[in-house]
Formats: structure tokens, sequence, C-alpha cells
């Protein structure tokens, strides 16, 4: 067996272990585990420091997960924008791949909730049933392989998913979410990245919540990624008693720059069953990003974004105060010391419209009248 599958075997997943390990009462557990399984490496058991901590609340389950009986289990309505099974496609030219269920712990806020830990995977069939719907569909240029976690399945299975996805002309990008690299950092073997970089470009996003997660063999398993030449971002999701906290999340910024991890999405808490106990306001989002902007390096503040519930995909949002006013004339701005600034239009001669993003181009906006500006 590879080393990386007997690390995760030692994983806690019973509630009479996390009684050995961590003290928990098994019996507080016990209906929780049922219908959300839970695991716990030995990476994340290591940085767990006292009870209730920020890495301690993401992984040890909940009585408080079963109160949650109205709330939906599938918010963003994936089921529903899945034209064959184990993809959705919901924006124009990108589309996600679900690969498996399983993941190296089972986040208690997971938006997957209803999925993850379930067996199963993507079989050869299905895994030729989105290949031909990704063949006919000649807008999708970007696939993000996530699940459950991709780099869960053997070496085998992952090249034959990269291979076949290799084999679509069209295609430009594939990105894989995961959880591994900051928790099963073993996985990160030789013979992984030598897949990895034969199918270049591939892209990682790496699912960080809390700067002591980036221990020094996390942020080496980051360096063995970026060395094969796989750009690195990270997706963080804001949690209650986790990271809402600007110092924390300035601290969890840092730490990912220094593993070679961008921070890309800052995500508010999905609706789902379960986990509404982790939910926070919008607006400590907001002052986190506000905390970080200006403050520190750019390429430390990420995109807060909103999922929307019901479908509407990831929506940014911006503290409404950097633009105090936009008309004809120009700009009304404040910056990150709170000092106001004018940024004038130019003139109305030298001035051309964009049609709007979004709504349909109209006949007029192709037709010689749009071109009257040259
Ligand atoms: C997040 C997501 C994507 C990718 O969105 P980007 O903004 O391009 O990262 C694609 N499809 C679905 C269904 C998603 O939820
Ligand atoms: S690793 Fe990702 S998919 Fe898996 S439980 Fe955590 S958040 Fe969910």
């Amino acid at each position: 067996m590879d080393d990386w599958k007997k690390v995760l075997a030692q994983s806690i997943t019973k509630p009479k272990d996390l009684a050995k390990h961590l003290g928990v009462d098994p019996k507080e557990v016990e209906d929780v585990v049922g219908p959300y399984p839970m695991r716990i490496t030995p990476t994340v058991l290591a940085t767990i420091k006292k009870k209730g901590d920020a890495i301690w609340k993401q992984v040890v389950p909940e009585i408080i997960e079963l109160d949650d009986l109205d709330a939906p289990d599938d918010p963003l309505e994936e089921d529903t924008d899945s034209p064959v099974p184990h993809l959705v496609h919901r924006y124009p030219d990108r589309v996600l791949l679900m690969v498996t269920n399983q993941c190296p712990i089972y986040c208690r806020f997971c938006t997957r909730k209803r999925l993850v830990g379930k067996p199963g995977f993507l079989k050869k069939g299905e895994l030729d049933q989105a290949v031909a719907y990704l063949r006919d569909h000649t807008e999708v240029r970007d696939v993000i392989l996530s699940g459950g976690d991709p780099l869960l399945l053997p070496d085998h299975l992952i090249e034959r998913i990269l291979k076949a996805l290799r084999s679509i002309p069209h295609l430009e990008l594939i990105r894989i979410g995961t959880r591994v690299p900051g928790t099963l950092p073993q996985r990160i073997t030789p013979e992984l990245c030598d897949i990895v970089k034969r199918y270049h470009p591939i892209y990682m996003n790496l699912h960080f919540n809390h700067p002591d997660e980036l221990t020094p063999e996390v942020k080496d398993a980051c360096g063995r990624l970026a060395d094969v030449g796989v750009p690195l971002g990270a997706q963080t999701v804001l949690l209650k008693g986790v990271n809402d906290d600007p110092e924390i999340m300035k601290r969890l910024m840092h730490q990912l720059l220094l593993a070679r991890v961008k921070p890309y999405y800052l995500y508010q808490t999905d609706l789902t069953k379960g986990t509404n106990h982790f939910r926070t306001t919008v607006e400590t989002g907001l002052k986190i990003i506000q905390a970080l902007q200006g403050h520190t390096s750019g390429m430390a503040v990420p995109h807060f974004v909103i999922d929307a519930p019901g479908g509407g995909g990831k929506i940014p949002l911006l503290p409404d105060d950097y633009l105090l006013n936009l008309d004809e004339n120009g700009a009304v701005l404040k910056n990150y010391e709170n000092k106001t600034y004018h940024y004038p239009q130019p003139s109305a001669a030298n001035r051309r419209e964009l049609p709007m993003v979004g709504a349909p181009a109209s006949q007029d906006m192709c037709s010689a009248g749009a071109m009257d500006d040259y």
C-alpha cells in the first residue's frame, strides 16, 4: 500500500477513537456521524491545540449539526443544473465535475454535506458520458474537478480523468479543487506530481481556513506542486469562531503567500443544512476585506463572494465605501485611509460606451451605428 493510504487509514473516523484522542464523549457524536461522517487525519489531529479551537471546530462533529431541520440540503441547486451525472454546468464557459465523494477530512461546514463521505466515485461509464457532453459543448473551455476531493483518487484514476479531458480539443484549463495538501500532505508524492505536470495547464485551488493549517510539512507539499508548475490558489470559507477576525485572516493570507498559494476566494457560508451554526453576518466578510485592502499586499486580498442561494452563482461583494459617487464628470473615491479623491472622466468626445455585459447584444450594437465613435 502507498504510504499516504496508510496515513489516511490512521485517521479518526469512529466516535470511540475520538474519545481516546480528544476526550469527547462518544455518545455526543454517535448520532451525528451516521448522517454526516467524520474523518480527522493525523496531520489535522496534530494541529489541534485545545478543545474548541479553530481546527477542532472544523472537524469534530457537534450535535447542533442535527438541529437545522428546515435548511436545504442543496442550497446552490447543483443537482438541478446537472445535465449528466456528476457534472454541473451553470456558467457559460466552464463546468464542475465531481469525481469522488471521499475527502481527507469531513469539514463540518461542507456545502456538499449531502454527498461527502458516501461511497461513490466517477465510474468509467460516467466519465465517458461527461466527456461526450463536453465534446458536444464547444463553449466549455474550463473544467473544475471537485467532489469530494479529487486527489483522494488513486493515481491511475486521476490519470485516466486527465487524459480523457485532454482528448477534448477545445478544453483549455483543468482546475482541481482540493483540501489534500493541507490535511494529507503525504499524498503529494513525486508520482502524483509527475502525472499532473503531463497535462498542463492544470491549476489547483487549495482549501485553507486558518493560519495554523500551514505547518512546515503542509508548506512543503504546496511547494512540490508549485515546483511542477501548478499555479496554486486558495479558497477560504468564512466561519464563525474559526476565522471571523481580521487579524486571523491577515495571518492566513500571509501564510498562504509564503506557501506560494495566491488567495482566490473568500466565501460567505452557504445555507446548507447542518452548517448554519458557522454562519457570520455579511458585514463580517466586508470588514475583513476592508482590513486587508490597502493595508497589506494586494496579492493577499481574495475576492469575497456569496454563492447565491437558488443557483445564482458566485456574486462578488466589495465594501461600498470605495466608490462614493460616479457620474459623467467623474468618480469620487475613498481610499483605505478614509481619504477622498476625485478621478475625472475623459471628455465626452473621447468616450466609447460599452454594451451592458450580461444583456444579449442587440441589433444596434452590432450594426454600423455602434462604430460612429471611430
Ligand atoms: C465556483 C463554480 C465554478 C467556477 O467559478 P469561477 O468563478 O470561475 O472560479 C464553476 N461552476 C460552478 C457550478 C461553480 O460553483
Ligand atoms: S474537503 Fe471540501 S468537499 Fe470535502 S468535506 Fe471539506 S469542504 Fe467538503
